[in-house]
């Protein structure tokens, strides 16, 4: 295990536990598959599309829990160093200041520092994702009519990380060495939602010219 890595275990504050799919159950084995294609090298725009004969949401509700694990890990690995002191105001640049809003302490749109900004969309992806009401586990449990809403804010403020990790801290994933793993990441995430039309053209702004250097 990496050093970044072991710190992101050692962490209570950063470390979440992963939200795993049950064994014998459908989602278990789309996760695999989707994991398979992944492992067999296949062409990160290819291996987002549906596999022919599953259900869109199985799928889609199979990769938000993968993106967050993921991105979740990334962030732990910079987060020592997003702090009140470096990044006072959740942003992408001079150009992009997030505000967070929620159903419960913050109701209007709040600037708050990156590291707090962070700690609630975690928390609040978390929710969402353990929620047997929006992410049923069970096979046979409709998903519910407001699922891909969820599930574009979800994606939405998956990619604000992105944003900020890549405009912010890119000097230590350079660093660390996990360039090619957080663009790789990153890559896979634009293909999926791209594939789906899960993020509105605007909210991927911020990181435009990036994206296009490195999808083709
Ligand atoms: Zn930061």
């Amino acid at each position: 295990m990496s050093h970044a890595l072991k710190q992101v275990f050692n962490k209570d504050k950063t470390f979440r536990p992963k939200r795993k799919f049950e064994p014998g159950t459908q989602r278990f084995e789309l996760h695999k598959k989707a994991q398979a294609s992944l492992n067999a090298g296949l062409d990160l725009k290819v291996a987002v599309q549906l596999p022919p004969g599953e259900e869109q949401n199985d799928w889609v509700a199979v990769h938000v829990v993968d993106f967050f694990n993921r991105i979740n890990l990334i962030y732990g690995t910079i987060s020592d160093y997003c702090t009140e002191h470096s990044c006072p105001v959740m942003s992408g640049g001079p150009k992009y200041e997030y505000r967070w809003q929620d159903e419960h302490k913050y109701r209007k749109p709040t600037a708050l520092s990156a590291p707090q900004y962070m700690n609630l969309l975690m928390d609040w992806i978390e929710v969402q994702i353990n929620n047997e009401d929006i992410f049923p586990t069970n096979v046979g449990t409709p998903f519910p009519k407001n699922f891909l809403p969820v599930v574009k804010k979800i994606l939405s403020r998956l990619f604000r990380v992105f944003v900020h990790v890549y405009i912010h801290h890119f000097d230590r994933i350079t660093q660390m060495g996990s360039e090619a793993h957080v663009n790789t990441c990153y890559k896979h995430f634009y293909y999926f939602v791209k594939e789906f039309n899960l993020i509105d053209t605007k909210e991927l702004e911020p990181l435009k010219e990036m994206t296009s250097r490195m999808c083709h």
